[in-house]
């Protein structure tokens, strides 16, 4: 279990924001009312061993907004994310208990094999490590097609060319579709990941750090793609950078220790949290 932090000690009396955060801060702007895409209602979830990594959260996820889960390593963001495309099911003995409702249905409830597909398919993953499949760019799109619709080659190359425009990797890779995935760069995998997730067409995209092991220009071609796709879909990041969760998101959470602690609107979270405990946070006086 990771350490508790030491709440003893005053963090400044004013929401001093870390310097490293400051440029990132958007201005604050009313946010139209969305609907409410996810509801996450008393949400609970327990490891193999007991271990009980969410505690009693309950959180909005809006449509087509981007929002972001911060916090210490070991608090649980990873572990929410896999919650709403129920992943965790693939390992004996973890559970979840209370609602995660998308666009009104329990999901916790789910118990038929193609209904959990179907689920995954409407709620795409990205993960930390990109990991393309073993065949050619052009196949890595194809297929991610291919399990929502047949098409006619012209108009599946017209695809493939669609996705991976909006994940900024064409431009590169146009005249070398037959590459193979994996001997692309690091940077490069991710964003052929983020085309083949979204050429799924999911309505809710889930980013696991997805920018943690890859070089800076890639991580800016992705914050621009996070940008241009929540048009189409919404989006839910975890991101141990401060900096990237005030770029690109509209809502933030923090979390602690399995907890919801703050959750509201960017602006909110990084220029005036309301709990001296994101404040801690974000101030950069632990983490
Ligand atoms: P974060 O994404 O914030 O770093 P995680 O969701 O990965 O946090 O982990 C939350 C808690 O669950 C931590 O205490 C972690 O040690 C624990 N945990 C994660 N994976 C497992 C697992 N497979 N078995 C038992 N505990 C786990």
């Amino acid at each position: 279990m990771p350490e508790t932090p030491d709440f003893t000690k005053e963090p400044p009396a004013k929401a001093g924001i870390d310097v490293n955060v400051a440029g990132s801060v958007p201005r604050a702007r009313a946010l139209a009312p969305a609907h409410e895409k996810i509801s996450v209602r008393h949400l609970d979830f327990f490891y193999q061993d007991g271990n009980r990594a969410l505690k009693d959260v309950s959180v909005p996820i809006y449509q087509n907004r981007v929002t972001a889960f911060i916090g210490p390593s070991g608090c649980g963001k990873s572990t929410l994310l896999r919650v709403f495309n129920r992943i965790y099911d693939l390992y004996r003995g973890q559970r979840a208990s209370g609602e995660v409702l998308l666009d009104g249905e329990n999901i916790l409830a789910l118990k038929r094999k193609a209904h959990l597909g179907l689920l995954r398919q409407r709620i795409g993953m990205v993960y930390q490590a990109p990991a393309p499949f073993p065949m050619t760019v052009y196949d890595n799109i194809a297929f991610a097609i291919g399990l929502t619709r047949l098409l006619p080659k012209g108009e599946l190359d017209a695809e493939v060319e669609f996705y991976l425009r909006r994940a900024a990797l064409w431009d590169e890779l146009k005249d070398e579709l037959g590459q193979k995935g994996s001997d692309l760069s690091g940077g490069q995998q991710q964003r052929l990941c983020i085309a083949r997730a979204i050429a799924a067409r999911p309505d809710v995209l889930l980013l696991d750090e997805p920018c943690s092991a890859i070089d800076p220009i890639s991580t800016a071609k992705i914050e621009q793609t996070i940008d241009e796709l929540k048009a189409d879909h919404t989006i839910v990041i975890v991101t141990h950078n401060l900096q990237q969760a005030a770029r690109v998101s509209d809502h933030a959470g923090f979390m602690l220790l399995g907890e919801l602690v703050e959750f509201a609107d960017v602006h909110s979270i990084f220029v005036n949290p309301t709990d001296p405990r994101t404040r801690a946070f974000i101030t950069g006086h632990f983490g």
